[in-house]
């Protein structure tokens, strides 16, 4: 499988540096198939549209293989039955393996603190900590942006915003600058299943069952098995706080020796998928529906779903922070209902229908207004990519 994604891999990778649609993805496809032949190619699209159950059912037969991929599938809300969810794994998994993963010494601040620095060196301000409250709309065109202590930025070129087209279109532009048709594709913009957050602070490392190797990856999915994964995703979907939810589990203290005093590590765990309002409890357990209620006794259950593979490891706990669906969403407005990739990645919201089908290359129906981020085309991840795009659409 190796041989075979180095040498496929980098032909998928492109269409993620690609706008969608457009000619230069046609071109890339074209010469795709020149390259790899007609078989080849139409493999390589049978991955896009995959599931990651169906994809890995077709390679591996261990349990355990097949359970390296789905949970990759889930980062992006794709449970392991849902088509076109076998691509992120598919990348991801060798291209880890190959190349490690990759995080910013010190933490992901580090890389925000990087790019300040470069927009100030080149001339550029920054300004934090202030909500934009509008963007009044002159004359068809977006004039600028209103903070919230009445600071009226003018927007020189364009505006660019990587605010969530439901967070943007209402909140932020007036709803009455914008054609209804395309207020009804805001109003229908869908989100995946929420995230939530624990926090730690510990006293050692987790001492996981399976080894002393395990504490030498920064990243480890529980789920267990593509089974597991599969029942929390319908769970959550349906509206129930998963029996036995995925961990993903960042322990990245372990590499990473800034992130903790001596002797002590920090440790992240997201858990996936919860539902933004929860209706009940799959294990019958919790009996309330209130996030606010919720938040400390699901942790629990968090914290003893790792216990059972790391027997000690709740008596290492120094400190907790717990973020529940309604937190993340307090934190950011753009996570809507802790969603933290900001809208399901299903095929039919994602390529060129992110966000919308016929708006997949930021421009909106108001001049001078772009919207980018995770919403849009190629969707989650920090790569920066829609602003590229644009970026370069727009330097033209
Ligand atoms: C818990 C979690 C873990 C993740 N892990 C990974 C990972 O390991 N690898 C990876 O590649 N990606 C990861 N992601 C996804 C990644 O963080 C996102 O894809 C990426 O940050 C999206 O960037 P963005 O520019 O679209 O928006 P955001 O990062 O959401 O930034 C938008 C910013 O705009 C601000 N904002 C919104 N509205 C307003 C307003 N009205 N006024 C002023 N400011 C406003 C928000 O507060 C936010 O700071 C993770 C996301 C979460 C939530």
């Amino acid at each position: 499988m190796l041989q075979e994604f180095s040498r496929v891999s980098g032909h998928l990778l492109t269409i993620y540096k690609l706008p969608m649609p457009s000619f230069a993805l046609l071109r890339h496809a074209y010469s795709v198939y020149r390259k790899l032949g007609r078989a080849e190619f139409w493999d390589l699209v049978q991955i896009l549209l995959a599931s990651s159950q169906n994809f890995v059912d077709a390679r591996f037969q261990s349990e355990k293989v097949k359970a390296l991929f789905t949970p990759w599938g889930f980062h992006l809300d794709n449970g392991p039955d849902v088509s076109g969810g076998a691509a992120f794994p598919y990348l991801e998994v060798p291209l880890d393996y190959m190349n490690g993963l990759a995080f910013s010494t010190g933490g992901v601040g580090k890389l925000m603190d990087a790019m300040i620095a470069t927009i100030r060196a080149k001339g550029g301000e920054v300004v934090l900590g202030k909500a934009a409250t509008s963007i009044p709309v002159e004359q068809g065109r977006a004039a600028g942006v209103v903070l919230a202590d009445g600071t009226r930025l003018s927007a020189g070129k364009a505006v660019i915003a990587n605010v969530t087209p439901p967070k943007l279109f209402g909140p932020l532009v007036a709803e009455q600058v914008v054609p209804a048709s395309f207020m009804r594709k805001v109003r229908g913009f869908r989100y995946g299943a929420a995230t939530m957050m624990v926090h730690l602070a510990l006293d050692g490392p987790v001492p996981w069952m399976a080894g002393e190797h395990l504490s030498k990856c920064s990243y480890v999915h529980v789920a267990p098995y593509s089974e597991d994964v599969s029942r929390a995703y319908q769970e959550s979907l349906l509206g129930y706080l998963p029996k036995s939810p995925l961990l993903v589990i960042g322990q990245s203290s372990r590499l990473d020796k800034s992130r903790a005093p001596e002797g002590k590590e920090t440790l992240w765990v997201q858990v996936r998928a919860v539902p933004p309002v929860p209706k009940g409890d799959a294990a019958g357990e919790l009996t309330s529906t209130d996030w606010e209620v919720l938040r400390e006794p699901y942790a629990e259950r968090v914290l003893n779903k790792i216990e059972s593979y790391a027997p000690g490891f709740k008596e290492r706990i120094l400190a907790m922070k717990v973020l529940a669906p309604p937190d993340m969403e307090k934190d950011n407005p753009n996570l809507v209902g802790g969603d933290s990739v900001s809208g399901s990645h299903h095929l039919d919201q994602h390529f060129m229908f992110r966000p919308f089908a016929g708006w997949s290359r930021y421009r909106t129906p108001v001049k001078n207004l772009y919207m980018i981020g995770q919403s849009t085309w190629p969707g989650a991840g920090l790569s920066a990519a829609s602003g590229y795009l644009l970026g370069k659409e727009l330097a033209k």
